[in-house]
């Protein structure tokens, strides 16, 4: 019955009482037709890895710039979100030499990769520029927005957008995946034009817990207060500061924490494509101030089976 009402709910996400709340797809393959054929407003995170993986080179500008063009043109009117290239850790890559690391996931990677690679980064923003100039010819345009992995400080967040801008791309944001830049979430917003929380990452360095374990799925629980209260205080800094928060891991993609997390702030929610209806229904069914009151009551909560429960007991029963 929740499948069949979510089918009905369409266009673009608002709360109740008509709060928009951005709804975007995850996508990160070479053909974008996939991801276009669906009705979300647009791609919250494009992940580029797929460009680099199973190679001994990195890919050249002309072939990356012919990726992007697809995909600006497959989501023409709409909005794209690419995320630069986000290497090591869980995404080591032959040709990107980080060192021997004891610890990678606390190592060099993501926009830090770009200390030891720099041309990487700038050969792919090159790349996303040239395309973005492309499609600029066409009637109809996409939104192109640009984003860094990783970024922990203002500062790194204040280099990325100098780089970003200086190969001419115009709207630029980080990714929050890391406790240290939710905790600095004002100055960081204060730097770009949006950011991205990235719940998978940070979950993991909130909690300690390596996020490819599957023997302490608890500490992972992306309901967990500590983590919901990183992600408030970032959609306190965006409200504060009227620049765009958005929700880019798995988190988004459960209709209940959807609703909290649009409570704490968040104006924009980026998932998977199947979850797109149920989170679309969930927020159709439930007032702006409705959700303030669920994020109240989960970050109340002592454990994230609590919070889960506490929210669950006043939505609306068929979400
Ligand atoms: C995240 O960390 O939540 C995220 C969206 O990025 P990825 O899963 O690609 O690391
Ligand atoms: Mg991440």
């Amino acid at each position: 019955r929740r499948r069949a009402l979510a089918a009905e709910a369409t266009g673009p996400g608002r709360t109740l009482d008509g709060v928009p709340v951005a709804l975007l797809l995850n996508a990160g393959e070479a053909d974008p037709g996939r991801s276009a054929e669906h009705d979300g407003e647009g791609i919250g995170l494009f992940r580029t890895e797929f460009l680099f993986l199973d190679r001994d080179e990195p890919p050249s500008v002309a072939e990356q710039t012919a990726v992007y063009t697809r995909l600006f043109r497959a989501f023409s009117g709409r909005t794209v979100t690419v995320r630069t290239l986000d290497a090591g850790s869980d995404k080591p890559l032959g040709f990107v030499a980080t060192g021997e690391e004891a610890n990678p996931a606390l190592g060099v990677r993501g926009f830090r990769t770009s200390r030891v690679h720099p041309h990487l980064l700038v050969d792919q923003l090159t790349a996303i520029a040239s395309a973005v100039r492309e499609v600029d010819k066409d009637e109809e345009t996409a939104r192109i927005r640009v984003m860094a992995p990783m970024v922990s400080t203002p500062a790194e967040a204040g280099e990325f957008v100098e780089l970003a801008r200086a190969a001419g791309i115009g709207e630029v944001g980080v990714m929050v995946e890391v406790p240290g830049a939710a905790l600095a979430a004002e100055r960081l917003l204060s730097r770009v034009d949006f950011v991205s929380i990235g719940t998978n990452d940070l979950a993991q360095y909130t909690m300690a817990v390596d996020r490819t374990l599957d023997t302490l799925p608890e500490l992972l629980d992306p309901w967990q207060p500590a983590l919901l209260e990183l992600v408030a205080k970032v959609g306190g800094a965006g409200e504060r500061l009227g620049r765009p928060v958005g929700v880019c891991g798995e988190a988004a993609s459960d209709p209940l924490l959807a609703l909290v997390l649009v409570g704490v702030g968040v104006t924009g929610l980026s998932m998977a494509p199947p979850a797109l209806p149920v989170v679309r229904y969930a927020l159709s069914r439930h007032t702006f101030a409705e959700c303030r009151r669920l994020a109240e009551l989960a970050l109340a909560a002592e454990s994230p089976e609590r919070a889960r429960e506490a929210v669950r007991e006043v939505v609306r029963p068929e979400v």
